[in-house]
């Protein structure tokens, strides 16, 4: 029995930019093609449009690259684009497999928000904040001082909650991410946190700690467990067995049904031993349920994104 997967963050295009002679189709070279979600049971998958520092300073021309990219190497295989509760049902109806386009830094917005609408427009649903490093809206969790969002990055939240683009707090400053959190309860918005693990089990500056998961949990968004070897298991490479202290600790702050994963294939060069691309998804799913119930585990790969997507993503009706 394979269970529908969802995952919330992967950079195959941003890989697939840079190197054109990549095929979606089945190059292995890309940790997600469409032969590996297929033989991994990945019935969403949400790609990121990264920018890459190869690229150079990020600009708008090149988040309209990697959409154009879905658009010519991604969606002619048969994937169907999803953009609303009306393209979720499509996709649940049918046997293709669904791609969610998602933003991974304002950086190439280039302080404009009108190119904000612009990505709308383009079906890009949702927006992480900042990479590692400050930028224009908001500092990353790399950035030494923390700094919060700058007024313009106001601004941008508050566009971002008007349009119904859901933020996503993964490489977000600590301080930024309180500041979201006090405009995001405001507003009545959840956001998600599409890769990263508990700092609690393995304490790396990219994870959630305790009272960030709960804030999560309170608002109702969603917490991305991410295969990120160092966001894992400090040290030596571990393998996906290692994934569980990570879902014991989210379900132990009560996140049993915000939890979903979100791999960071194509954005990370070495991987767990036993979960190297999206192909592995159905070892992962058996691992699990020989420690969960079948619901819990059901819920976690499908269920628990699928609810969130379902409340968030517009709906024509
Ligand atoms: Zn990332």
């Amino acid at each position: 029995m394979k269970m529908p997967i969802i995952d919330f963050h992967c950079d195959a295009l941003s890989k697939m930019l840079l190197d054109p002679k990549l095929d979606f189709a089945r190059d292995r070279r890309l940790d997600v093609n469409l032969r590996r979600l297929e033989d991994g049971g990945v019935k969403l998958q949400t790609f990121a449009i990264f920018l890459s520092e190869r690229l150079g300073p990020p600009k708008m021309e090149h988040i309209l690259g990697q959409i154009e990219l879905f658009r010519e190497r991604v969606l002619p295989l048969g994937v169907l684009p999803v953009q609303s509760v009306e393209d979720l049902n499509t996709l649940e109806q049918g046997e293709a497999i669904g791609g969610l386009l998602s933003l991974e830094g304002a950086d190439g917005l280039e302080g404009n928000l009108h190119y904000v609408r612009v990505c709308y427009e383009k079906g890009v649903r949702f927006l992480g904040l900042t990479w590692n490093y400050a930028n224009w809206a908001a500092d990353g969790i790399m950035e030494p001082r923390n700094g919060g969002f700058t007024p313009a990055g106001v601004e941008l939240v508050q566009l971002c909650h008007e349009l119904g683009i859901i933020l996503d707090v993964s490489h977000l400053s600590v301080k930024g991410f309180w500041e979201l959190q006090e405009l995001a309860e405001v507003a009545g918005k959840p956001f998600i946190a599409s890769h990263s693990n508990a700092y609690h089990v393995c304490p790396h500056a990219r994870n959630l700690r305790d009272d960030q998961i709960q804030a999560i949990i309170k608002l109702g968004g969603r917490i991305g467990v991410t295969f990120v070897p160092w966001f894992v298991k400090a040290g030596k490479s571990g393998s996906s067995r290692d994934l569980l202290p990570h879902i014991e600790r989210i379900c132990s702050l009560g996140g049993a049904a915000n939890l979903m994963f979100g791999s960071d294939f194509d954005g990370i060069e070495t991987h767990l031993t036993d979960f190297k691309h999206s192909g592995h998804y159905t070892n992962w799913q058996e691992t699990l349920l020989k420690y969960y119930p079948e619901e819990l585990v059901r819920g976690w790969l499908y269920d628990n994104a699928a609810a969130f997507l379902r409340a968030w993503l517009p709906s024509h009706k």
